[in-house]
């Protein structure tokens, strides 16, 4: 029965336990998908993972439906019943319209935590890292990815960085547990703080604060552009690396590819109330219906899922199976290597290889142990009272192209009528107004910063006032940003050159 014509049907085909079971929702995805999944499942089930799955539709076909999110309303009701997803890879069709699926499931969902252990499996698997073992975790919901994108004048496009509290403590405090719970002896974090002091510095911040209550283990922090570099050049010096969304995301793929290669890692996303289970890797269309993908980096998904679902033990002997195989030098294509692999496999075959091998342990890698492991204590988060906020000033961002700074100055100073004066003025972050210099580049997009007299804070009237005034001079203003104190600490950047 093949998976990707009727998953139903595949999933009555497997001996699976008569009644019971956690319940699972499984998305057989698209390209590679289905078969690294029917694969994936086979070898669970003869493990005896105690699960009961429900299959949904998403992906490509969903897409090309006229369903513009991947995923149909049905299919929500299943995840937001089981609360496990077990998913594969799945296609974004090209062109525009479509939202990414894995993006909205990981968001709306809540799943704030990513994580992918990137293991090398030397000498069965070549890599120039023998030695490497690091977990990446990665913020999963903020960031860029908050796809909040405007294009705001001719010239200039944005996209808000958003990192919020609950965020940074949720993923801080999931990144030490479960250093912890999985016996890891370090944490680093990767930030680009001495750039970005209010996003990338509260997610520092926050790090440092929740790793007070982690005393036993030790801690540190690179700027992710050397840090990435050490990363790839000298993984042993990792343990454990947390970081914001977007430096997660690329170098989670490095990590696993100079491990051995990107076929072979897994990744959990973790919620408060929900979690999902996957492949890093997509869905490969090019090797699509061949037999010949790799079903490690689902299976190893399935393998954390069943940890998550209370189930070490079968687990451990999909994990210990698997390693097994590895080193027996059973490959499929991607990590097959003259004189060190013995047999080269298909897909379904590589399964049946792991099968054979439930209940035995591998010789020279080391064997996974889960049964032993503590439980993370992840606090559901919980809103503290707020600080006492004051404008202190209002950035006024305005599209006005070849115009001079002076020339700009001098009508945005019209628009004053308060105890509050113009400033500055910056074209992409830089200071061009007072004393700019000739040899600064300006765009179409002006950033024009009012600052209140101390102790007289504005109040949105005011600025609503400010805002009325400089639109009957005729300035395009295309958004404002108020700059606030919280418990007299600015709440904003200085312009570079101020
Ligand atoms: P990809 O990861 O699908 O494939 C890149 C290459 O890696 C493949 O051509 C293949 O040579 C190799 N590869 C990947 N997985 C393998 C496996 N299991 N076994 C053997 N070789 C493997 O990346 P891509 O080609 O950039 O993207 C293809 C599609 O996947 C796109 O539509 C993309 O949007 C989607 N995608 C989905 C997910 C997801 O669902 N989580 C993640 C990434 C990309």
């Amino acid at each position: 029965m093949n998976a990707h014509d009727n998953p139903a049907a595949f999933l009555d085909t497997l001996k699976r336990p008569a009644a019971g079971g956690t319940p699972v929702t499984v998305a057989f995805g698209d390209g590679i998908g289905p078969e690294i999944m029917q694969a994936s499942l086979k070898i669970l089930v003869a493990a005896g993972a105690r699960l009961a799955f429900e299959p949904i539709d998403i992906g490509e076909r969903v897409y090309l439906s006229g369903n513009t999110a991947g995923i149909a309303p049905e299919a929500w009701d299943s995840l937001r019943r089981t609360k496990v997803f077990y998913k594969a890879p799945i296609t974004t069709p090209q062109g525009g319209g479509f939202k990414s699926l894995n993006v909205t499931v990981r968001k709306t969902l809540g799943l704030y935590a990513n994580v992918r252990p990137c293991t090398a499996y030397a000498p069965f698997i070549a890599t120039k890292h023998p030695l490497m073992d690091v977990v990446i975790v990665r913020e999963n919901e903020e960031d860029l990815y908050a796809g909040i994108e405007h294009r705001q004048t001719d010239e200039v496009v944005q996209c808000l960085k958003i990192i919020s509290r609950p965020g940074c403590e949720k993923i801080a405090r999931y990144a030490f547990e479960y250093a912890r719970a999985h016996g890891r002896k370090k944490v680093t974090c990767f930030t680009k703080d001495n750039i970005m002091k209010l996003t990338d510095g509260l997610f520092h911040k926050v790090f440092d604060e929740i790793g007070v209550e982690y005393p036993e283990l030790e801690k540190e922090h690179w700027i992710v552009d050397i840090g990435a570099a050490k990363l790839a050049d000298n993984p042993g010096q990792f343990d454990l690396i947390v970081m914001p969304n977007l430096y997660g995301d690329i170098l989670s793929d490095v990590a696993a590819e100079i491990a051995g290669s990107v076929g072979l890692a897994g990744s959990a996303n973790i919620g408060e109330h929900c979690a999902m289970f996957e492949a890093i890797h997509g869905s490969a269309p090019r090797r699509a219906g061949q037999d010949l993908a790799n079903p490690s980096g689902l299976l190893l998904g399935g393998v954390q899922m069943l940890v998550h679902v209370g189930q070490a033990d079968v687990a451990e002997r999909v994990h210990n199976a698997w390693l097994k195989t590895i080193e027996d030098g059973v490959h499929t294509y991607d990590i097959f290597t003259e004189g060190v692999s013995t047999k080269k496999v298909g897909t379904q075959a590589f399964a049946a290889e792991v099968i054979a091998r439930l209940g035995q342990r591998p010789t020279t890698l080391r064997a996974a142990d889960y049964a032993a492991r503590p439980t993370m204590r992840l606090p559901t988060w919980t809103r503290k009272p707020g600080a006492k906020k004051e404008i202190v000033g209002i950035d006024v961002f305005v599209h006005a192209p070849g115009v001079d700074a002076d020339a700009l100055a001098a009508t945005m100073k019209q628009g004053m009528f308060g105890p509050y004066d113009l400033t500055m003025i910056t074209n992409r972050g830089v200071k061009v107004w007072p004393g700019g210099l000739p040899e600064t580049f300006c765009t179409d997009h002006w950033r024009c910063r009012y600052m209140a007299e101390p102790g007289k804070p504005l109040h949105h009237a005011m600025i609503a006032e400010l805002l009325g005034r400089l639109a009957k001079k005729g300035v395009d203003f295309i958004k404002t940003e108020h700059l606030c104190t919280f418990d007299g600490e600015p709440g904003y950047s200085l312009g570079q050159g101020q």
